[in-house]
């Protein structure tokens, strides 16, 4: 990779776990239009997964995977295996949050799922040096790790430009997830609330009507309108678009974020709010 860079190609990188899906590939061909060369990763990374998560039972369809990223012209695909990217010995993470607490780096899914984003940042960094791309792409789907990870580009001064695309939804709304396949077919009825949800949050919010009103109570009417559809709320809030802190007051622009769990599987929306 280094030897491309050296002659002047631009490398796009797209990082995935693989069970790919279309949310994957509109990364995919966004790196496609703005590089020379694409690279993409599939990589189950043991570090990112708590004790209780699914790492065992995460799909890894590697062949279908490779099929369609051959359809989409990817120069360079990355398959390493956990032994060759954290070998014996291996004994080094990258800490995010750790030096001030902020909400970016320890609330939301930093709370509910600790070690993750240490887990993420200690996968990605390495990542990113194998690959020396120029460009880097990641989905708005996870928004709190797409802050975090341009966070750790700029905080560690790697010479990356950072892309957060937008994200890619089923015809009912659901946001795309390698663990909608975890869904039965009732539990993937019921997980259309999440995105229905967050879109009533979206059209009450920008509403003229809203500025008067304080967001606690939408937040708590949104809470109740999904609660019968999903088996328990981890959080449902309407927070800042770049440090994730809760919201009293309406703003310009603002992301409704939402993570639940339906029936064993946990899913996790968000959407961008403007007023
Ligand atoms: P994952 O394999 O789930 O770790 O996702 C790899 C990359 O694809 C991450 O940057 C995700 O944010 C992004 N991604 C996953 N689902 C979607 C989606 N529905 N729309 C856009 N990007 C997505």
């Amino acid at each position: 990779m280094m030897s491309l860079r050296q002659k002047g190609k631009s490398i796009g990188f797209v990082p995935t776990l693989g069970a790919l899906h279309e949310g994957h590939l509109s990364l995919v061909r966004k790196a496609r239009r703005e590089n020379d060369v694409v690279a993409v990763s599939i990589f189950v990374n043991p570090l990112q997964f708590g004790p209780k998560e699914d790492f065992k039972k995460y799909p890894r369809p590697l062949k279908r995977d490779k099929e369609l990223l051959k359809k989409e012209k990817v120069d360079y695909i990355f398959h390493p295996s956990a032994k060759a990217m954290f070998p014996q010995g291996f004994n080094t993470a990258v800490q995010v949050g750790a030096i001030r607490k902020s909400p970016l780096q320890n609330s939301l899914c930093a709370k509910s799922r600790p070690g993750h984003f240490q887990g993420v940042a200690t996968g990605v960094i390495k990542l990113l040096n194998l690959a020396q791309p120029e460009n880097v792409y990641f989905g708005a789907k996870d928004f709190q790790q797409a802050l975090m990870i341009e966070k750790m580009i700029r905080d560690v001064n790697l010479a990356i430009r950072f892309h957060r695309c937008p994200t890619v939804r089923e015809t009912d709304g659901l946001a795309m997830s390698s663990r909608n396949s975890y869904l039965s077919a009732d539990q993937r009825r019921r997980a259309q609330a999440i995105s229905r949800v967050l879109f009533w949050l979206q059209d009450q919010a920008s509403r003229p009507a809203a500025r008067a009103r304080k967001l606690a109570s939408l937040k708590q009417l949104a809470r109740r309108k999904l609660i019968p559809f999903v088996t328990h709320i981890d959080y449902l809030d309407i927070v800042d678009l770049e440090t994730l802190e809760p919201l009293k007051k309406i703003q310009r622009m603002m992301l409704a974020v939402v993570a639940c769990y339906v029936g064993k599987t946990r899913l996790i929306d968000n959407v961008i709010i403007h007023t």
